[in-house]
């Protein structure tokens, strides 16, 4: 991988890189299109990463679906497919981590205490590996991103990190690997999670309620009004350092997390 970057380097190319878990489906597509639209060359990377997932979480059943994979890839244009294994990423006495503090232990890192710090060292040596100029990310995982940047900027990697929309189903719900796990019935509660962003929005922008916590109770009523849907939490945070915000200054981010049966669901909306 990394002889073959670095000869279209040689050659004065632009590398783009889009790390993904597999199970593809039109929001890791939209990354792909922005890549190749930005950049020379485009690398995907299809890796189930073991450090980010929580002892009691989905790592072994997490969907699969490499003919299909590689079937949505051979329509665009990505040159290179990465698919290390476990064993490589990871070889028998691993133990160097990159730890990202107190902004992993917020919102998804109060329940996956590891989680970002698995995520950090994971995409820190695939761009090791890579050696991309420009990496993208979907705005899907809103925390995400927000730790990827704060890592480049704190370790000093010169690589661009561009944040791209969150591409929804027709009927809203946020495209994700895991929604293959919801139930038809469970598909149908977990409509709630953009309904309760719209709402929230619409609540801010109006201008009728002012006040941060009864804007957040509210969004927590509408979906606990849903049986099915249980939250892990509702919060509204600045964009850029995700701390808490006490009162409506925009931009703001409405994230979101729930349980639906055996499924952690995660979506968020910009209120700009
Ligand atoms: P994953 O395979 O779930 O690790 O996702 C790989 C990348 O695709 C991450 O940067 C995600 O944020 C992004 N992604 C996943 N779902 C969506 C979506 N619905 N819209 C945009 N980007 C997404």
């Amino acid at each position: 991988m990394q002889s073959f970057v670095q000869s279209l380097k040689a050659e004065g190319k632009s590398i783009g890189f889009v790390p993904t878990m597999g199970a593809l489906h039109e929001g890791h597509m939209s990354l792909f299109r922005k890549s190749i639209e930005d950049n020379d060359v485009t690398v995907a990377s299809i890796f189930i990463n073991p450090t980010q997932f929580g002892p009691n979480e989905d790592f072994n059943r997490y969907p699969k679906d490499h003919k299909g994979d590689m079937e949505k890839l051979s329509t665009l244009n990505v040159e290179a497919v990465f698919l290390p294994d476990v064993a490589e990423m990871y070889p028998k006495g691993f133990s160097t981590f990159i730890y990202v503090g107190g902004i992993g232990s917020i919102l998804c890192g109060a329940s996956r205490p590891d989680h970002f710090n698995g995520v950090a060292t994971v995409v820190t040596k695939l761009f090791n590996i890579v050696i991309p100029d420009r990496a993208y990310f979907g705005q899907k995982d809103f925390q995400q991103t927000v730790v990827i940047k704060k890592v480049m900027r704190e370790l000093g990697l010169d690589i661009d990190i561009v944040a791209c929309p969150i591409v929804r189903e027709d009927d809203g719900l946020a495209m994700s690997s895991r929604n293959a796990y919801l139930s038809d019935e469970e598909r149908k509660s977990a409509l709630i999670l953009s309904k309760a962003l719209q709402y929230g929005k619409t609540m801010m922008m109006s201008g009728k309620e002012a006040n941060i916590s009864l804007v957040k109770d509210k969004i927590a009523a509408l979906i606990k009004s849903d049986p099915l849907v249980k939250i892990d939490y509702v919060e509204i945070v600045g964009i850029e350092y995700l701390e808490k915000i006490k009162e409506i200054k925009l931009p703001v981010a409405i994230c979101i997390a729930v349980n639906i049966g055996n499924t952690r669901l995660i979506d968020n909306i910009i209120v700009e």
